[in-house]
């Protein structure tokens, strides 16, 4: 028989190195917590035309990345519908919003999610079909302030905050701005007008792209079209006055923090609700796929969804890669986590008491592995010594007199320990 195993751009999370992945998330929830965000789980597939209006037709991740299927009717009173794996977040989010008018509140929405993500690209070190993004959004009417660039500032100063307590050191922060709904179309048809007669001179991406949507162009990585991308218009001089004063009023809100930027001109990001500021974290330690996090603020989103206006900002983190980052960090390993004592029950007559201990041991908050009483000491010794830090030998006597035999690996020193006391000794 073949083999199954894990599709491909797929894969399984392990311990010890889950543990890592509960960390960042741990992490995360607590630093946003701090900044009044809360959790908001949207589901996993949504109706296709979702995302061709949210993130765009024209985008990689629309043209040629989603997990599309014709969901068949199960009853008369079902029709069939296209259904997408979500490969983004957001949008589903602003759906969210709309759907359960969270702006009639007046209020601000600050809501983070935490999930998995799903685009056919093609796999290769921190890229994958299945992929965990750490993501949040700040949307609301604008007379909740949303539209304010101290929102943008807040969120990325955020960011920058939690890859501090996370412990990743070393990122850098790009910037831009993309203008407003009505500053990308004039710099759209400039892009254009430059690119229609220089565009054969570019790889066959690109000059397709040229064609469907110049700004796509910009975020080429291909090395041989970087001659002809140095020379197009750039869209700091396309952008209206209050473009420009908002982005100046992110840019001196991170002044006044001490956050340091660097601004490029040719960040657009992948996704076609981008306004105004676009941003992104990338680590050197992250080869070609450097990105940690993108995002930026999405102005006209929700009434390309058929919403009520709702400016927005937001990001998505790159779990994995977070991940990945940390890793190299501890130098590609994790320690397996080392229980406090190992139950080694003498004989298989005093399993059960062995389990009743353990039980004792686990409810005064203590991780305890249960050996077995078919083993032979020896084995006991060898096991205990991989997971624990103390072995605990449970025989009759132990049993009758309840004074246990504790061995503690690090000083090798050997005690008797009454059964009442083991709690507190094995802390
Ligand atoms: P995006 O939603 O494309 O703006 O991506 C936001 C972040 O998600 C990126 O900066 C990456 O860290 C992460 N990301 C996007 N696509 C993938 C993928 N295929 N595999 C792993 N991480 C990804």
């Amino acid at each position: 028989m073949t083999l199954l195993k894990a599709v491909r751009g797929t894969r399984d999370l392990l311990p010890p190195e889950t543990e890592l992945w509960n960390h960042v998330e741990a992490t995360a929830r607590r630093v946003f917590a701090r900044y009044n965000f809360g959790e908001i789980r949207t589901p996993i597939f949504e109706d296709t035309s979702l995302f061709a209006r949210g993130v765009g037709e024209e985008t990689d991740i629309v043209s040629k990345e989603m997990y599309t299927w014709e969901d068949r009717a199960r009853a008369q009173s079902e029709k069939s519908q296209s259904l997408t794996l979500r490969p983004e977040n957001t949008a589903g989010v602003v759906r969210a919003y709309i759907e359960h008018k969270l702006g009639e509140s007046g209020l601000l929405q600050k809501l983070y999610y935490i999930g998995p993500q799903f685009r056919r690209e093609r796999p290769q070190k921190g890229r994958y079909r299945q992929f965990w993004q750490i993501g949040a959004e700040v949307i609301g009417p604008p007379s909740a302030g949303s539209e304010s660039p101290l929102r943008d500032a807040e969120v990325i100063e955020m960011l920058s905050s939690f890859l501090d307590e996370l412990g990743i050191t070393g990122w850098t922060l790009v910037l831009n701005s993309v203008g407003s709904a009505s500053d990308r179309p004039k710099y759209v048809a400039a892009l254009r007008e430059a690119l229609a007669p220089v565009k054969d001179q570019m790889s066959l991406d690109n000059q397709r792209r040229a064609e469907t949507n110049p700004l796509r162009v910009l975020d080429s990585k291909d090395p041989a079209d970087e001659a002809v991308i140095a020379t197009l218009p750039k869209i700091a001089d396309f952008l209206d006055d209050e473009s420009k004063a908002h982005f100046a009023a992110v840019l001196s809100a991170l002044d006044a923090c001490g956050v340091k930027y660097e601004i490029n001109p040719r960040l657009v990001r992948g996704l076609d609700y981008y306004t105004r500021t676009t941003f992104e974290f990338t680590h050197g330690g992250l080869g070609a796929q450097n990105a940690l996090l993108g995002g930026g603020r999405y102005d006209g989103l929700s009434e390309m969804l058929g919403g009520p206006k709702a400016p927005g900002i937001g990001f998505a983190m790159g779990e994995d890669r977070l991940v990945l980052t940390l890793l190299a960090a501890l130098d590609q390993s994790v320690a397996p986590p080392q229980a406090a004592a190992f139950i080694a029950p003498l004989g298989e007559g005093l399993n059960a008491a062995a389990l009743a201990l353990a039980r004792e041991l686990r409810h005064a908050g203590l991780s305890v592995e249960l050996g077995d009483g078919s083993f032979r000491l020896k084995k006991s010794f060898e096991a205990a010594d991989k997971t624990a830090r103390a072995i605990v030998i449970l025989g009759e006597d132990e049993l009758k007199s309840g004074i246990l035999t504790v061995k503690t690996f690090a000083t090798g020193v050997q005690t008797k320990v009454p059964r009442a006391e083991l709690a507190v000794f094995l802390q």
